[in-house]
């Protein structure tokens, strides 16, 4: 069944739409922007326009040029200052979730878990090892 909720945007209430985060009214207004923000960005002389620069000139919110590029509404390899924050430190980033440190940091601490790993694993297994050299040594 169709649920009802809050528009985050201007609290109004609407049908949720897994289609859309936001409501009718919003979604026209974002729509109506995001071809002003296309138009004035496919122009040769703007395609490498500031972040800010595309904000003053058509009045878009940061947030909704974020999740443009997020979505790939927008696409860095087309205009190349254009990006969002990385989910983990709010870098600016042009692809994937996080920035290239924060995806080697997780990279390094998923290699020191398998170091660790690896180690507990040694230890187990000498530590077999002894027991049954002991236990020989009993026989
Ligand atoms: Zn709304
Ligand atoms: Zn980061």
């Amino acid at each position: 069944m169709a649920e009802l909720i809050n528009c985050p945007r201007c609290g109004s209430i609407y049908v949720e739409n897994k289609f859309r985060d936001v409501c009718d009214k919003c979604n026209k207004d974002e729509d109506r922007l995001f071809r002003e923000v296309y138009d004035f960005l496919r122009k040769r002389e703007n395609r490498a326009a500031s972040q800010e620069r595309v904000m003053e000139v058509t009045g878009v919110t940061e947030d909704m040029l974020y999740k443009w590029v997020k979505k790939g509404r927008l696409q860095t390899r087309l205009f190349p200052n254009l990006g969002y924050p990385c989910d983990k430190c709010g870098k600016i980033i042009s692809g994937g979730k996080l920035c290239e440190s924060c995806s080697k940091d997780i990279t390094n601490s998923l290699k020191n878990l398998e170091a660790q790993e690896d180690f507990a694993k040694k230890i187990r297994e000498s530590q077999q090892g002894t027991y049954f050299t002991t236990n020989r040594d009993n026989k």
